[in-house]
C-alpha cells in the first residue's frame, strides 16, 4: 500500500471527510513528508476498495517523534521524579481526569468513538462512591457512581489508569506507614479489578513530601505527576501562568462530575482552535524518563 494510501484510511478513521480532504492540501508542505512521521500505528492490511476504513490501532494521540521530547533526568536520591509538564517543543498537550465520581458512559464513548487519550487518576472512595461527597460536583448529582466496571470500559476505551490514592488524604499529615498503605492499596485494587499495574501516582491535592515519592517507589510508581492547568465547570482553563496561554507539554487536571462530556468537548475543541494536539501522555512520559514500557 503507498504511504498516502494508508495515511488517508488511518485519517478517515479519525477525522471527518473535510479534515481529510483539508489535511491532503497542506500536508504534504507541512514537512515535505507524508504525513507519517511519528506514527507507530501498524493498522495491517486493509481490503483493497473496501469503504470501510481499517479500525484505528496503537494508542490513541500523538506519539512522540525520534529526538522531539527532552529527557528528564533521574533524581539522585533514585526516587521517582514529580513532573508537571512534558519537556517538548511540539503543541501538544495532555489530558488527566481525577477521582471518579461521575460514571457517564457518554463520556466513555466520547473517547472511544472520537480516539481521544486520557489518562484517568482513580481513587478508590470515588469509585465506588463510598467516601464523602467531592466538593467539585458543586451540588450536582454524579451519575451511576459506585462500579469498577465504568474503569474498566474506560480503559477499553484507550484510557490509562493510574494511581489515586484509596481515600483521597492530604499525604503529608500522614506518616509512611500511612502512606504506603494509600498508595500501593489503590495499586492492589486497580490490579485486581483491572489486571494492570499503575505506573504513576497523582497525590490528592498535588501535596507531597519526602516520603511520598519514597512510599510511592515502594509501590512500584515511576513517576508522580503535578499539572499545569486546570479546568473549570463549563470547559474554561485556569492556567497556573500569568499568561494564561496554553504551552507546549501541558498537563491539563479535569475531574469527574457532572456535565464532564460537554465541558470535554467544548474543551477539545478549543484545543484543537488553538492549534494544539492531544497527545499520548504514556509513550510521551516514557520518551521523557527512559523507563522502559510494561515496567511493573
Ligand atoms: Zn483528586
Amino acid at each position: 500500500m503507498s504511504p498516502a494510501k494508508s495515511w488517508a484510511i488511518r485519517s478517515a478513521a479519525a477525522f471527518t471527510v473535510l479534515a481529510v480532504s483539508a489535511g491532503c492540501g497542506t500536508g504534504v508542505d507541512r514537512d515535505g513528508k507524508s504525513g507519517d512521521e511519528g506514527t507507530v500505528s501498524a493498522p495491517g492490511a486493509s481490503p483493497t476498495g473496501s469503504p470501510e476504513p481499517a479500525s484505528p490501532k496503537g494508542p490513541p494521540g500523538a506519539l512522540p517523534r525520534p529526538g522531539e521530547v527532552k529527557r528528564i533526568p533521574r533524581s539522585d536520591d533514585g526516587l521517582p521524579p514529580v513532573i508537571s509538564s512534558i519537556p517538548t517543543k511540539r503543541k501538544v498537550v495532555f489530558l488527566t481526569i481525577d477521582d471518579g465520581w461521575e460514571q457517564d458512559p457518554g463520556f466513555v464513548a466520547q473517547i472511544r468513538d472520537q480516539r481521544i487519550p486520557i489518562a484517568a487518576f482513580v481513587m478508590r472512595d470515588a469509585v465506588e462512591a463510598r467516601g464523602a461527597v467531592d466538593p467539585t460536583a458543586q451540588g450536582g448529582r454524579f451519575l451511576g457512581a459506585g462500579k469498577w466496571g465504568y474503569v474498566r470500559d474506560l480503559r477499553d476505551a484507550g484510557a490509562t489508569i493510574e494511581n489515586h490514592t484509596l481515600t483521597h488524604p492530604n499525604l503529608p499529615t500522614l506518616g509512611y506507614e500511612q502512606q504506603k498503605a494509600e498508595i500501593c492499596g489503590s495499586s492492589k485494587l486497580i490490579r485486581k479489578h483491572l489486571g494492570t499495574q499503575p505506573t504513576l501516582f497523582r497525590p490528592p491535592f498535588g501535596s507531597l513530601n519526602s516520603l511520598t515519592r519514597k512510599a510511592a517507589k515502594a509501590c512500584g510508581i515511576d513517576a508522580l505527576l503535578l499539572w499545569t492547568a486546570t479546568v473549570q465547570p463549563g470547559g474554561k482553563i485556569a492556567y497556573q501562568v500569568p499568561d494564561k496561554k496554553l504551552r507546549p507539554g501541558d498537563v491539563l487536571l479535569l475531574h469527574f462530575r457532572p456535565n464532564l462530556s460537554r465541558d470535554f468537548r467544548i474543551l477539545v475543541n478549543k484545543i484543537k482552535r488553538r492549534g494544539f494536539e492531544l497527545g499520548n501522555l504514556d509513550a510521551y512520559l516514557k520518551a521523557a524518563t527512559g523507563n522502559p514500557s510494561g515496567n511493573s
